[in-house]
């Protein structure tokens, strides 16, 4: 018997080593493409100026985010599931925090009507510590929903804190709504996995009812709570509560200042021009260097465009570039294999560059892993023209 559970064990193993493969490489394979699709409907959104063709684009790339939101919470789902999700905790400012998430909800609310809201006492700790992407994930997901499923009305996200002994502080976010409600018998329902609940209400709203699971999940990770209250027909409350560390004294202040929606992103100019900045770009996907390049024709940033480890070793012994864009998964020598060698490389003329390691790989962790391996940076796809700006604004010399 007890050979037999060993047997059945290292199955087990065998198979859920093969999922978290399998996650890996479908978060690749998925996000690849999707990359090509974002990135070259950018270049319309930047190029055209034809009313209709940018009235296609916006909706192309208003698409592809909610495809990409959609494998996020797939594979967030899953990791989860397998035990893979690990919290990565650092100092963050609440404050930051919440403006971007009045960033990325004021427009959705606009659009429909709606007024948001953000109560936020001006004493909260703002200096915390903490997973803020997952903290974020988690009030993003329900403001969202709390926007999803109103139709007429108000969302209004209320901040509380209360100090604790050793340095920790909790907090509570409490979203409001005036939407369609849940009904009673169905809260339970609420957090499964794929539930989604008031069919007859919700079917024609995009939604895979993976939302609140993750949030429930990924609350219960951080040793947090998340409860509803709702009256069917008018409305919703739902109430995170989390403990963080307090990482320092300042406190959020007043969020006034609360910018302005810049709509879906056409960005009016480049962050910054660069003649004589010399950018070289490994990948061996055509279509993402294709994509690179047009992203950063305006800064006039002399790129180079090379489609495998050999070459990129090639070019930066010919030529001193000061920021390497490194793929990572690439047939051959991959992106890591890449960066080891033009380290060890005694001919290395562009030994000061700094390599941005460019990826598909979204699965946890990835980032730290990456930066371990000797990376100064890291880009995921798919690639966003404004985050390849501020992230070359950070790493050309300023000279360039
Ligand atoms: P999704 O929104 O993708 O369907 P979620 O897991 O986020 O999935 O939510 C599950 C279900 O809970 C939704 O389908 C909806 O029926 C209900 N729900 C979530 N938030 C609200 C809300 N603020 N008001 C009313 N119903 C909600």
């Amino acid at each position: 018997m007890l050979e037999r559970l060993e047997r059945e064990k290292q199955r087990a193993d065998k198979a859920n080593e093969a999922k978290s493969t399998f996650l890996a490489n479908m978060s690749h394979e998925i996000r690849t493409p999707i990359n090509a699709v974002m990135g070259m409907n950018e270049m319309i959104l930047r190029e055209s100026a034809e009313p209709a063709t940018l009235e296609y684009a916006k909706n192309i790339q208003s698409a592809s985010k909610t495809l990409l939101v959609i494998i996020n919470d797939i594979l967030d789902f899953s990791k989860i599931e397998s035990g893979m999700m690990e919290l990565v905790e650092e100092p963050y400012s609440l404050k930051t925090l919440l403006k971007d998430l009045w960033t990325e909800c004021i427009a959705r609310a606009k659009d429909k009507g709606l007024a948001l809201t953000f109560n936020v006492p001006e004493d909260t700790p703002d200096d915390l510590f903490g997973d803020e992407v997952r903290v974020r994930q988690v009030i993003l997901n329900i403001l969202t929903n709390a926007i999803k499923y109103t139709m007429k009305g108000s969302v209004t996200l209320t901040v509380a804190y209360e100090k604790q002994a050793q340095g920790l502080v909790k907090l509570s976010f409490a979203v409001a709504d005036t939407g369609i409600g849940i009904k009673q018998e169905n809260i339970g329902r609420l957090f499964g996995k794929f539930d989604r609940v008031n069919e007859e209400q919700v079917h024609a709203i995009e939604g895979t009812g993976l939302g609140l699971s993750i949030v429930d999940k990924l609350v219960t990770l951080m040793n947090g709570t998340v409860t509803v209250e709702s009256e069917y027909g008018k409305g919703s409350v739902f109430t995170v509560i989390l403990q963080q560390k307090l990482n320092g004294e300042a406190t959020v202040g007043s969020l006034k200042e609360q910018p302005e929606p810049r709509g879906e992103q056409v960005s009016a100019g480049p962050l910054f021009v660069a003649p004589n900045a010399k950018v070289l770009a490994v990948d061996d996907n055509k279509v993402n260097l294709a994509v690179i390049r047009g992203l950063l024709r305006k800064t006039k940033v002399q790129v180079t465009c090379v489609t495998s480890g050999r070459e990129c070793l090639e070019a930066a012994a010919k030529e001193r570039y000061d920021v390497i864009l490194l793929d990572h998964m690439m047939p051959v020598m991959d992106g890591i294999e890449t960066l080891e060698e033009l380290n060890r490389m005694p001919d290395n003329r562009s030994r000061d560059a700094k390599v941005i390691v460019l990826t598909a790989n979204a699965i946890a962790g990835v980032r730290e892993m990456y930066l371990e391996k000797g990376f100064d940076d890291y880009l995921a796809k798919p690639i966003e023209g404004a985050a390849l700006e501020r992230l070359l604004v950070k790493y050309l010399p300023p000279e360039a």
